[in-house]
This record gives structure tokens, sequence and C-alpha cells, in this order.
């Protein structure tokens, strides 16, 4: 039983358009849900994927309009990393970004920045056999596009009991560095842990979780071991497109295993993904007054190739 490296990735943001500008525009990733929170339907949960929408590849946003800034700190992931093809896909991304005013900085086989709302972010050249996750987009080129999770960075006080649980309990393995990856049948990611600096503040440009990911059959099983651990899982929730579990590791930082099914096609087919509101079918018959109070958002269209015809 392996987790298959990480599902998704969840944050805050105070501006829903300006997110969705950024994360589908500039980053050239696909709008492939939005939703709203399960526990408080007039929040949107915006998700940024590839093309497919595949677990590996996911950034999710709760949209909590004018939330104040908040500030990574011990028990929370600070930096989102992604992998590209290479140090050509290093430069164009260096020249992207500083056109649209955004700073970077580079080192070998990297570059760092953040999205408007200081949320940490990295491109990183890794070699690995995982199947790239690529967005079609008019605006960055296949080549240089994001291919999908390699790491988070999370800040924890004192490394050791996270990678107990790491090894231990999750099934990670060591890299080195205080870097530990999940590798299963399919596909890897790992998390390394760096020093934390004091207790974080929630809010709009961090991080609320990390989730891995987990076959459905095996979800069951997972929990049975966090539990044995004595790390306190929730139930088994339900969020429709996966099934969580949620724990926080011992550093405090929040971890969720959700399962690789049943997917974004859940409720709308693959060319449509995210073109509308997706609502939970109990909050379906509140789709008019929510239409309302949600921020309206740009259209994602514009930004994206005409939908790839099936050939039946
Ligand atoms: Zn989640």
């Amino acid at each position: 039983m392996r987790l298959e490296g990480i599902h998704h990735i969840t944050a805050i943001t105070a501006d829903g358009p300006r997110n969705v500008d950024f994360y589908a525009r500039v980053l050239g990733l696909r709008l492939a849900k939005k939703t709203v929170n399960q526990d408080d339907p007039t929040a949107y949960h915006l998700f940024f994927t590839d093309e497919q929408g595949t677990p590996g590849s996911d950034l999710t946003f709760f949209e909590y309009p004018g939330a104040r800034r908040g500030r990574p700190g011990a028990g929370m992931v600070q930096r989102v990393v992604y992998r590209v093809a290479g140090e050509a896909a290093l430069d164009f991304w260096a020249e992207r970004l500083g056109g649209e005013g955004v700073e970077t900085a580079r080192e070998p086989g990297a570059l760092r920045f953040a999205d408007p709302e200081g949320l940490g972010l990295e491109l990183r050249v890794v070699e690995t056999p995982d199947e790239p996750l690529v967005a079609r987009s008019l605006e960055v080129p296949e080549e240089h596009a994001l291919q999908g999770f390699h790491a988070v960075h999370a800040a924890v006080a004192d490394p050791g009991p996270s990678a107990r649980v790491l090894r231990d309990v999750l099934g990670f393995r060591e890299l080195g560095g205080h870097a530990w990856e999940a590798r299963g049948d399919v596909r890897g990611g790992s998390i390394e842990l760096v020093g934390g600096r004091g207790p974080g503040l929630g809010g709009a440009g961090t991080v609320h979780h990390v989730a891995w990911a987990t076959r459905m059959e095996e979800q069951a099983a997972w929990r049975e071991r966090v539990a044995g651990a004595g790390l306190q899982p929730t139930p088994v929730i339900d969020r429709f497109y996966f099934r969580s579990v949620y724990f926080r590791e011992p550093g405090g930082v929040l971890f969720e295993l959700a399962t690789m099914g049943p997917g974004f096609t859940a409720d709308e087919p693959l060319e449509h993904l995210g073109e509308r509101l997706s609502l939970p079918p109990d909050y379906e018959p509140l789709r008019g007054q929510l239409e309302k109070i949600l921020t309206p958002l740009p259209d994602t269209a514009r930004w994206r190739p005409a939908p790839i015809k099936s050939m039946i």
C-alpha cells in the first residue's frame, strides 16, 4: 500500500478574479472546477489543474473576499513546487513573470516567485519518469507548461516527529536533506521539512492543507493506520469529486488522504470542465441565490484552445 504522491493542495484567496487571472491566464493552468465550499456555499472553491483534472496537478483555492493576508509559519505549507521540463522553460517563465511585474529568483534548476497574495511558488527542473500533467493554453507553449506538483515545503518546529510519521505511518522514503517522497505505482510527490519560524497566521495567500493520493480501495486501511498511530483522523468525508480523511501530522501541518476518483467528470463532461458553476446536489436549489452572491470571475475560455473534438 503506497500513497501516489500529492493529490491536491488547497490554499486561500481573498480575490477570486485576480486568482483566476494569475493561475489560469499567467500560469496557463485549467480552471477545471468552479464550485463552492461544501461547508459554506457562499464561498467559491476553485480548482486549477492539468487538462484532465488529474490528481497531482490540482491547486485549489477557497475564496473569502476581503480576507486578511496570512503569513506562513510553523505547522504550515509555505511553498508549492511545480515541475517544468528544463532550463528553457525557466527562461520562458522568468521572462513571462517579469512581464507581469512578478519578481522572480533564479537558481540552477529552479525559479522562485510568489502569487499576487504572497503564496510561495517554485518551478523546478526534475528528472522523473512520471507523466507530465499539462494544461492546454493559448498563453503558454506546451513545452514550457507546468507539469504538475513536485513537492511542498512545510515548516515544522521539530522535524523529528514529523519524519517518523512520514516514514513509519505513511510509507514515505527519505530523499535526504529533510525531503521525503511518497511514490506509488503511478506517481511520486514529496514534502521538504524546513525550519519553523514561529506560528503562522492563516489567511489569504497561505496554504490550508496538502492532500496525498490514495487508491479508493485502500483509503479505509490508511485511515486505520493513521488512527492506530494516535493521529486522530476524521471520518471519511464525501467531497463528491473524491473522498477525504483529514489529520494533523505532529508538526501541525494539516494532511488529507484523498481518493484518486471519481474525479471532476462526475458532474460535467471533460471538454466543458469548469465552465459553469458546479454545485453539490444539496445546494442545487440555491443556484439562483448563490450566483448572485458569488464574485463574477473572468471567462477562462479566451485563454484556451478550442476543445479537441471527439472522433466518434
Ligand atoms: Zn483538500
